[in-house]
């Protein structure tokens, strides 16, 4: 439905729509997204720009992608008052062209991070982009170690996959976000709960940095337990949330003296990102619902 044109419009040009998306979308512009950092940091959250938009046509698209990586690799890096990475999409950088077109567009980006001390996480989108995305992630962890990859929970084969990765490289382990078919995810949450417990296990002992990026309350509290038992557990961990989602739990984790980052993304592109958010909670298309009702009526 949400691929539908009409959902697509209602979405983005109606208030009410736009209303909802800017609960989780920080604006559409580097600025605004400058801006949110600035507030999250005030409040001792780290922070980590996503530039919004996947699946690029041309390689032009793909060289504005580039640009606008670029751009927020910078301000991060000028800004003192803030601690930002940034996380790009490897398809907004020509995968879907071949490899070698993203890794002539991403290189600058691995190479700017490096001489900027700065942070680069590549997302895992959908699975038939999970080879090329670890081919790509490979090549610039050889060129420089301030790259991360993420590796999703529902994947059946994210168990094989973490044991090919560079040694000690960092990961953020989520649940995973995509529609995907029963023979390539699990598709009980149990199940996919159980896979993120094991997959976090498997890094912690095999000396990843790893970056929780979950809001659910029970691995949280798991991760929390299990590295509060380690000395220096908490230089190698941090908890990592949405933005929009759960800030209270990310207040009350900072609070507690916990190192928590929050994923800002931003851009004119932000209307797939805000359908994958819809359907993960169903309270979301409500509040959606809700909010065209009372506008319109
Ligand atoms: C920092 C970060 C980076 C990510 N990067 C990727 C990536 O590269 N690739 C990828 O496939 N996925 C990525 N994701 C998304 C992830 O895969 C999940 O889809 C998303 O985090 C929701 O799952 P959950 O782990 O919070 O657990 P869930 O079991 O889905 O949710 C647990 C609880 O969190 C709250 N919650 C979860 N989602 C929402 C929401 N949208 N709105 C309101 N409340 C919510 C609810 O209280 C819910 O009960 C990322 C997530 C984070 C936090």
């Amino acid at each position: 439905m949400a691929s539908h044109p009409w959902a697509r419009r209602t979405v983005t040009g109606t208030r009410p729509g736009r209303r909802v998306a800017f609960r989780f979308v920080a604006g559409e512009t580097l600025a605004e997204a400058m801006a949110a950092a600035r507030e999250l940091h005030s409040r001792g959250l780290r922070t980590m720009l996503d530039h919004l938009g996947e699946h690029v046509e041309t390689p032009k698209q793909a060289l504005a992608a580039r640009e606008a990586y670029l751009s927020a690799l910078a301000a991060g890096a000028d800004a003192e008052d803030v601690d930002a990475a940034i996380s790009v999409k490897l398809t907004q950088l020509g995968l879907d062209v071949s490899v070698d077109a993203c890794w002539a567009n991403f290189e600058p980006i691995v190479q700017s991070a490096g001489e900027k001390d700065r942070l680069v996480m590549i997302d895992m989108e959908s699975h038939g982009y999970v080879d090329r995305t670890l081919e790509v992630f490979a090549r610039a962890y050889e060129r420089s170690q301030h790259v991360g990859i993420a590796i999703q929970s529902y994947l059946r084969r994210s168990e094989a996959d973490v044991f090919s990765l560079p040694e000690g490289c960092r990961v953020r382990l989520v649940k995973g976000a995509y529609l995907e078919p029963d023979d390539v995810v699990f598709t009980r949450k149990r199940d996919v709960d159980a896979s993120y417990a094991r997959l976090f296990a498997t890094l912690l002992a095999r000396e990843h940095a790893v970056d929780v990026a979950t809001h659910d309350p029970t691995l949280i509290e798991g991760v929390r337990t299990r590295v509060d038992a380690f000395e220096y557990g908490w230089s190698r961990v941090e908890f990592q949330m949405l933005y929009g989602v759960r800030r209270d739990l990310q207040s009350r984790l900072a609070a507690d003296g916990y190192p928590v980052r929050v994923y800002i993304p931003y851009g004119t592109e932000w209307y797939p990102y805000l359908t994958r958010r819809m359907a993960e909670r169903p309270a979301n298309v409500w509040f959606f619902i809700s909010n065209l009702v009372r506008t319109s009526g």
